[in-house]
């Protein structure tokens, strides 16, 4: 079974997957194996590198992992495809595709499945792609034969705590951009003055790993999805230009569109405001 997996990863051109026993997984949310009818057998996790090169680019102005369409909509294809195959050819075992919303902890069993360490900021640290990987899996009753490996942690350097803004902010930016309704002062000067519309990059880009995988080269994402339709810098424009279909392809949509609306318009605000400066000087 693991060879016909292989087979099916390679040809979409994914690389980092592993099994681990599902008895090595934290549960998280055992309604969902209950629901799928499975108690044991073997977890595949998925490390799915995102990065691509319009991450690199000067005015990008959404987090690296919005860049692409939302990795949910990759997750659904991939599953959608796989499911029926992996139910024909093994017509007497179960299985299940999870994504984000999943019965075990996935950076844990990511990490115990050797796809990477556990880093200070929370995310798997991989080699070759550093933390810009989306965690999803395969559940099965099968018992495919893999052991748990012991759980490694990062080089604890700190520059992701170090960096981060969030004591002088007193919450995550990512979170505050995501934030429903209207913004204290203090909350619209942290929009402002990192400059994203939707999410933060900090503790990710200062990551030694980050550094790494930049240098190799390895940090760009083999898989084409992450690389078609790719919106670095998003305006109001293009936001208004949006049908309700395209918007609910982006990692945005799932706060509505007011929310992406409200930042857009406090940078374009400011934008306009320096720019008007520069005029008067
Ligand atoms: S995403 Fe940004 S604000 Fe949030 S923990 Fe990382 S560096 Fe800090
Ligand atoms: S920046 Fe340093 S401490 Fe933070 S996750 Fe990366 S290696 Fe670990």
């Amino acid at each position: 079974m693991f060879s016909f997996l292989s087979d099916f990863f390679q040809k979409k051109s994914i690389d980092c997957f592993a099994p681990v026993p599902l008895e090595a997984c934290r549960v998280i949310r055992p309604y969902l194996l209950e629901r799928e009818q499975i108690a044991h057998g073997t977890v595949i996790m998925l490390a799915i590198p995102y990065f691509s090169k319009a991450c690199t680019e000067a005015n990008r102005n959404v987090s690296a992992y919005a860049v692409s369409r939302d990795y949910h909509v990759f997750f659904n294809e991939l599953f959608h495809e796989l499911l029926p195959l992996l139910h024909q050819a093994f017509p007497t075992n179960r299985f299940a595709g999870f994504a984000d919303h999943s019965p075990i902890a996935e950076v844990e069993a990511a990490a115990a499945a050797g796809l990477g360490v556990i880093g200070k900021n929370q995310l798997l640290l991989t080699e070759k792609y550093s933390s810009y990987v989306f965690l999803g899996e395969l559940i099965t009753d099968a018992d495919i034969p893999c052991q748990a490996k012991e759980i490694a942690h990062c080089s604890n350097c700190g520059a992701c705590i170090r960096h981060c803004p969030m004591e002088r902010l007193g919450t995550c930016l990512s979170a505050l951009t995501q934030k429903k309704g209207s913004l204290t002062e203090a909350e619209t000067k942290g929009i402002l003055s990192y400059g994203s519309a939707w999410g933060c990059d900090i503790c990710q880009e200062v990551c030694p790993y980050t550094e790494r995988a930049l240098q190799c080269g390895t940090i760009y994402s083999p898989i084409p999805y992450f690389s078609e339709d790719t919106l670095p810098t998003v305006s109001l424009e293009t936001l208004s230009r949006m049908t309700d279909e395209e918007f609910a392809c982006r990692a945005y949509a799932w706060r509505g569109r007011a929310v992406i609306q409200r930042n857009l318009h406090l940078l374009e605000m400011q934008n306009d405001l320096k720019g008007e400066a520069l005029c008067c000087d």
